[in-house]
């Protein structure tokens, strides 16, 4: 057993993706490449101008929380979180502090704190000696979702982010993409002796362990430190585990873990620290005088009936669709992590009876290679019954496995249905026996040494002669009809 056990929290930010701003009417376009185009003087934060709520922005995270078995508040408001940094020029960012809009909920068993909306800052460029300042992203409405200290791994974080990103792209709400800055996690870690609260183990002696929170989650946890800027899953995963080593080896040498904010190199691939931690007091939060407050439960549109409508089937629903197909978990996961793949298959099999094992094995093998170049799965230049056809007729033996690979590269590459396909391309399987009889004997002729090194038991001879066949048919002889004929003839 290890010596010690993880703890970790995750913040996560995210880009809602509204038409306009959080406070005013600017539009919100985080792709756009021309900086300070999507400004106004309520986003540039200029004295004697008034944030006006948008009610896109509430909604989204209302139906997140809604999504997350969250509780809705009855009462919300926004908060001023003051700070003075460029990024910031009305020295506060608006956001939300005891009455978040969200309380509570779950995902992948991991139990979700709160659920608030802020509005995002600008964007700082630093050059060598000075700096550039973007406001297109000032007032982009910010989701942060924060979550209990009760996640054991880097992993179980990592996965817990990602499932956040999915239900984010499933709903619509965000593309939650981290390398575009859509989607940003901070992670809070500790660590504490293992069995600690059970009994006195005697590790609990030996290490200078140092409580950090206690009160707060019911239960004794280790100091954390929190790390920034983790962009993408692949970096999260490795700055939470080069954490709890570091926590760990301090703890070892009797020292002591510090509360502070780190960021990650990731060139050293390590975290290092950025500044003491400073306290929720520093930021003087108070309500904003200048927005309205939101008795939630009043106002019709929010109520979870009406937004229950606007929310589609969530990944887990679609994983649990999916498994009961019949279809391997990693088949069913690579459907659910590719919503546009994950369509097709329900469609095919369920509306137009293709066969689920071979429709399955052909969606997320061979037409997932062919989209892997693309960052997303396109719509498709075939149909959906002409995709279904396809496989049917693999199904019923039609064709053979090589010539439906080449029906549905045409398929994806021209469009097409797969019947004109393979009569116009002569794919149709061919089990006669007579036909593929002269074939086998033309490819002996031309092919004596091969033969002659079956005959010697060379291995791998007869399956050369069998992959000639199925060149020469471009895929459309049957294999194993093949593989008989050759025997005989050689034998
Ligand atoms: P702070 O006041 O420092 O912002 P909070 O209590 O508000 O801390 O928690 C912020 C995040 O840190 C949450 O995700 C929470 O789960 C996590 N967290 C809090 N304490 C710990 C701890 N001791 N170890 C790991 N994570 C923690
Ligand atoms: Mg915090």
């Amino acid at each position: 057993m290890d010596k010690y056990k993880a703890t970790i929290g995750l913040e996560i930010h995210t880009e809602l993706k509204t038409r306009t701003k959080m406070f005013c009417n600017s539009r919100n376009d985080p792709d756009e490449t021309e900086p300070n185009t999507n400004i106004c003087p309520v986003c540039l934060g200029h004295p004697g101008t008034l944030p006006v709520i948008n009610k896109e922005a509430v909604k989204s995270v209302l139906k997140i929380g809604l999504a997350l078995g969250g509780k809705p508040a009855d009462f919300s408001e926004f908060d001023r979180k003051n700070y003075f940094y460029p990024d910031i020029p009305k020295g506060y960012q608006i956001s939300q502090y005891k009455h978040p809009l969200v309380s509570g909920g779950e995902l992948n068993g991991v139990k979700i704190t709160r659920i608030h909306l802020e509005e995002d800052t600008a964007l700082l460029k630093h050059k060598d000696n000075y700096s550039l300042i973007d406001f297109n992203r000032s007032g982009i409405p910010l989701m942060e979702l924060v979550t209990e200290p009760v996640i054991e791994s880097a992993k179980e974080a990592a996965a817990f982010a990602k499932e956040l990103q999915l239900v984010l792209r499933y709903t619509n709400l965000s593309e939650a993409n981290m390398e575009k800055g859509e989607m940003r996690v901070e992670a809070n870690i500790s660590i504490m002796p293992t069995g600690l609260g059970k009994e006195k183990s005697p590790e609990f002696k030996i290490t200078k362990f140092h409580p950090g929170k206690t009160k707060k989650y019911g239960k004794t946890l280790g100091v954390k430190t929190e790390i920034k800027n983790l962009n993408s899953f692949r970096v999260m995963e490795k700055a939470i585990e080069y954490e709890i080593k570091r926590q760990t080896e301090l703890l070892e040498r009797g020292e002591k873990v510090l509360q502070e904010t780190r960021g990650w190199d990731d060139e050293k691939e390590m975290t290092f620290s950025q500044r003491i931690k400073e306290g929720s007091a520093d930021y003087r939060y108070f309500p904003d005088p200048d927005l309205t407050k939101l008795k939630i439960s009043e106002i019709e549109e929010f109520q979870p009936m009406h937004l229950a409508k606007e929310i589609p089937a969530l990944p887990w629903e679609k994983r649990g669709d999916y498994l009961r197909t019949g279809i391997k978990a990693e088949d069913a996961e690579i459907l659910v992590q590719n919503p546009i793949l994950g369509d097709l298959f329900q469609k095919t099999v369920v509306d137009l009876g293709a066969p689920v094992l071979i429709s399955a094995n052909y969606i997320v093998s061979d037409l997932l290679g062919l989209a892997a170049a693309e960052t997303k799965v396109k719509d498709f230049k075939f149909s959906l019954i002409g995709f279904s056809d396809l496989m049917k007729m693999i199904g019923r033996g039609e064709i053979g496995s090589r010539a439906a690979k080449n029906i549905l590269k045409k398929m994806y590459e021209e469009g097409g249905k797969p019947r004109e396909i393979a009569e116009k391309e002569g794919l149709y399987q061919k089990s006669d026996e007579a036909e593929l009889k002269t074939l086998a004997e033309k490819i002996i002729k031309e092919n004596s040494s091969v033969a002659e090194d079956y005959r010697r038991g060379t291995d791998g001879a007869l399956q050369f002669l069998i992959g000639l066949g199925m060149k020469e048919t471009r895929g459309s002889a049957n294999p194993q009809v093949l593989n008989k004929i050759f025997k005989d003839l050689l034998g």
